[in-house]
């Protein structure tokens, strides 16, 4: 197309019409200069698209492309917020005392009306959003712990508080929640394309309330999911803790999250809840993912490692020290995981028969490899080692997909086995 520019003009002329900057045009080093604030104005003229520039957050989107946030908070307790995308999002999530954040750092995630809602809930009670150097962010304030899950392929995200005192199987799960409108579960997944997320009801929250501030306190649970067994996956290492070096370039951290993500697609589609420790480059103990798992309530647990060394996958359940359990209802930390050890035993040994059902090399142990000592619930680790195409498998989506199958098939395959033993 024809664009004409002059050096140390304000006008210019774009396929023969005439355009102004709001400075003058500049040359320097042979290329040409637009003013920023004009940017929003100036490429559509080119691209034939709508322009959205945010001169401050220094964010620009081409096309109709900002992804909406609904807020649904469910004002039970514990209380659980609902946040309901226009499309699949991914952020980065962190939590800090009284804070959980989320960074929206390639979803163009746009302001939900107002910078800040405020919920009519004593524990959770604040939403912030900002945009700041390219990235979104989203700060749910609250005055206990928050874990966040995702649900919906990436289009919910449920914020729900770790609760420690009441042991209920439920409280990592995402919320089924109905408020007044009738939502029928017969609408979710009906394709058509939401421009609103009050208009794309799921069945995990079929309704938002942009921007309302107000509670919906008339939520009732429609349990359409009872049985939900809730799988924690937990991607090892991150953060500071990078894990083994597989190659110069590539930490063991980056590989467990990315087959931690894929594993949870296979899990949720075949219908379990499922929570990752992690869901971005942060770092806990060992320890604290044990107790994260454990407070969750979850059916199981499973650690994800990766290897350059070794053919296809190993998986370890725990090897306990030899002076526990105890006898009692009180099981040594160490030892935590002793009731639950045959089922992590069929659980290990399902995934080995589905792995070698497919022609994946695999291999069963038990390891002292914590925090599966530590945990109360069916618990194995799954280690990730390079298949026939050496190295790259690691990295390859096809490779890892495999793997996930495999492991969410034979979870299934014992689905009725799993929980904490009583
Ligand atoms: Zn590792």
């Amino acid at each position: 197309m024809d664009a004409e520019f002059v050096a140390g003009k304000t006008r210019a002329r774009i396929r023969g019409r005439d355009f102004s900057f709001a400075a003058p045009f500049l040359v320097e080093n042979s290329r040409g200069l637009v003013p920023l604030s004009s940017l929003s104005a100036l490429l559509p003229r080119f691209l034939g698209a709508p322009v959205n520039f945010r001169e401050s957050s220094r964010r620009l989107f081409v096309g109709d492309v900002g992804i909406q946030i609904g807020f649904h908070l469910e004002a039970s307790n514990p209380p659980r917020l609902a946040l309901n995308f226009s499309a699949p999002v991914n952020p980065t999530i962190s939590t800090e005392p009284g804070k959980l954040r989320m960074v929206f750092k390639r979803d163009p995630v746009v302001s939900p009306g107002s910078q800040s809602i405020s919920f009519d809930n004593k524990v959770i009670t604040q939403a912030s959003y900002s945009e700041n150097n390219g990235d979104a962010e989203l700060d749910v304030a609250a005055n206990q712990p928050l874990m966040a899950s995702f649900s919906n392929n990436g289009r919910t995200i449920v914020v729900s508080t770790i609760v420690v005192s009441t042991a209920t199987v439920s409280t990592a799960q995402p919320a089924t929640v109905a408020n007044g409108s009738p939502a029928p579960p017969s609408v979710a997944g009906s394709g058509s394309a939401p421009q609103n997320p009050t208009q794309a009801p799921s069945p995990e929250a079929p309704a938002a309330n942009i921007g309302s501030g107000n509670a919906n306190t008339g939520a009732s649970n429609m349990n359409m999911n009872v049985h939900r067994v809730l799988a924690v996956v937990d991607p090892a290492h991150g953060g500071d803790e990078r894990g083994a070096a597989l190659t110069d370039t590539l930490p063991e951290k980056n590989v467990t999250l990315g087959f931690a993500r894929l594993l949870r697609h296979e899990l949720e589609i075949r219908g379990f809840a499922v929570a990752l420790l992690r869901d971005g480059d942060n770092s806990s103990t060992l320890d604290q993912r044990a107790a994260a798992a454990n407070v969750a309530g979850a059916g199981i647990y499973i650690s994800l490692h990766a290897a350059s060394q070794g053919n296809g996958a190993r998986v370890y359940t725990a090897l306990l020290p030899v002076e526990g359990p105890s006898n009692g209802v009180f099981h040594p930390w160490n030892a935590a995981q002793a009731p639950a050890l045959p089922v992590s035993r069929m659980v290990s040994a399902a995934i080995v028969a589905e792995m070698q059902k497919r022609q994946f090399p695999v291999r069963g142990s038990s390891a002292s490899l914590r925090p599966l000592n530590n945990v109360f619930m069916p618990a194995v680790a799954v280690e990730l080692a390079p298949g026939a195409d050496g190295i790259a498998d690691l990295t390859s989506a096809n490779y890892q997909q495999r793997a996930a199958l495999a492991i969410a098939d034979a979870v299934v395959s014992v689905r009725d086995r799993l929980g904490v033993p009583q």
